[in-house]
């Protein structure tokens, strides 16, 4: 159970997690490493003068490399979504809780930035919590006014970068974007600021809802962090005699709840509160190492510790992956089939056609076009299956990610031989690859077609 309320009056229990060092904790640092670079350095990527990922939420248009995609490429977002979802539950039935140890924004957030800064600031587990008893004199208003005002320029510069993705970053960070950017700045540096300096661990707790369902994704095959309760029990307890040959292999050092962020104790079974992040492992393994012993935490199984069936290919992590490759192959699909140019042609309302005063036949359409690229276009309409046809089209010019309606005229003059309905293709071209659609010339003809 998490150790963050005081059970007497319901108090908030501040946690005091002890540094740890350890390979998992290398491994984390090295995951936390890539993300943060990605997260930071991404808005600040471009290619000819557009930032390569930006979620335009007023124009909605996303742009990723090079590419636009709006409303109609719903479908693409839906499905990017599903695959995250179902990637999630895949590794949750594998692995557990690894997400929210290696790679969850708020564990990234917390990790990288206010327990290392407290630590610089405050001192390790010990001094913190006899900060935190002493009285407010000169050095106590010093070290927390240090550590406060260092995580609302943490939160900033974060929140700052959480908007990039949204709005053009040097446009945001040189002050020249709209209000309501920056609105949302302050309101995001403010949540961070409570989550960093009061709220933390407690999000996990009693917020998160992954932390709910998580207990129904993983299973007995599933890789957790546990305790060996065969090896380590009875443990060894402070101010109890205990016979030697009673004891199992754990000196009840506490060193795995001291660590422990979420300020829960390992040794009492898998607990929704454990964010995997392994640091009782890391915490133990230095102990029991010296006494040449396997390491108590570890990671394991539920069917390997009480000697069940352990199976090669598990259901559920089968089911998901799965899913997770038709969800893939339909993304492919679609991507393969997306097009920087979107192009879509019918008849303009009214007559089905006109006959003008030369004699010739007109049909009017009306032509819709996106830009999905990154640069302006300039576009040419042509007739293919129509002989000897006119084709009327104002000059098109689109810049990046402009949309327009276009009539297109086809005349065939007079005396042409055609049916009443006769199959024809427009063809735009311009950008990349030209595009085709099919379209119908209708005539007064009496027969044909
Ligand atoms: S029990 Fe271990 S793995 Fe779970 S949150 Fe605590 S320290 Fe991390
Ligand atoms: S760190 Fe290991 S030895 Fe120490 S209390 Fe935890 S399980 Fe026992």
């Amino acid at each position: 159970m998490a150790q963050d309320i005081n059970l007497r009056d319901g108090s908030r229990r501040y946690i005091y997690p002890l540094w740890v060092k350890g390979r998992f904790q290398s491994l984390r640092k090295v995951t936390f490493l890539v993300l943060n670079l990605f997260f930071f350095v991404m808005p600040w990527l471009r290619a000819d003068g557009q930032q390569l990922v930006l979620a335009d939420l007023p124009g909605r248009k996303l742009h990723i490399f090079g590419s636009i995609f709006g409303p109609q490429d719903t479908i693409l977002v839906v499905l990017t979504l599903l695959f995250a979802a179902f990637l999630l539950f895949l590794v949750t039935s594998l692995y557990g809780r690894i997400w929210c140890g290696y790679a969850c924004p708020h564990t990234v957030f917390l990790e990288s930035f206010v327990h290392n800064v407290e630590r610089w600031i405050e001192g390790n587990r010990g001094q913190r919590m006899a900060l935190d008893r002493q009285p407010w004199d000169a050095n106590k208003i010093l070290k927390k006014g240090a550590k406060w005002a260092a995580f609302l320029a943490i939160t900033t510069a974060v929140s700052m970068t959480f908007v990039s993705w949204f709005v053009d970053a040097p446009t945001l960070w040189t002050l020249n974007a709209g209000s309501g950017a920056y609105g949302m700045v302050g309101f995001l540096s403010f949540v961070g600021f409570l989550d960093m300096a009061w709220f933390r661990e407690q999000f996990c707790n009693y917020l998160c809802p992954y932390a709910r369902f998580q207990g129904v994704l993983a299973g007995p095959q599933s890789w957790t962090v546990g305790y060996d309760k065969g090896r380590g029990e009875p443990r060894k307890e402070r101010g109890r005699k205990q016979a030697p040959d009673d004891l199992g292999d754990c000196i009840g050092c506490n060193k795995c709840v001291s660590v422990c962020p979420t300020g829960i104790d390992i040794r009492d079974g898998y607990q929704l509160e454990c964010i995997g992040c392994a640091k009782c492992i890391d915490a133990c393994e230095p102990i029991m190492g010296k006494y040449g012993k396997e390491n108590l935490v570890r990671y394991s199984t539920v069917a390997l510790d009480l000697g069940l069936e352990t199976r090669r290919f598990p259901v559920r992590p089968v089911a998901y992956g799965t899913l997770l490759a038709v969800i893939a192959t339909a993304f492919i699909v679609l991507v393969s089939q997306h097009t920087v140019l979107d192009v879509d042609i019918r008849r303009a309302d009214g007559s089905l056609y006109t006959v003008d005063a030369d004699g010739a036949t007109r049909n009017t359409f009306l032509m819709s076009l996106q830009n999905r690229d990154s640069a302006p276009v300039e576009l040419h309409v042509e007739v293919r299956g129509l002989e000897g046809a006119e084709v009327i089209v104002p000059p098109i010019h689109l810049e990046s990610g402009a949309t327009a309606r276009v009539p297109v005229v086809v005349r065939m003059p007079a005396g042409a031989e055609l049916g009443r309905t006769v199959p024809f293709e427009v063809v735009v071209s311009g950008s990349s690859e030209p595009l085709v659609r099919d379209a119908t010339f209708k005539t007064g003809a009496q027969t044909g077609g």
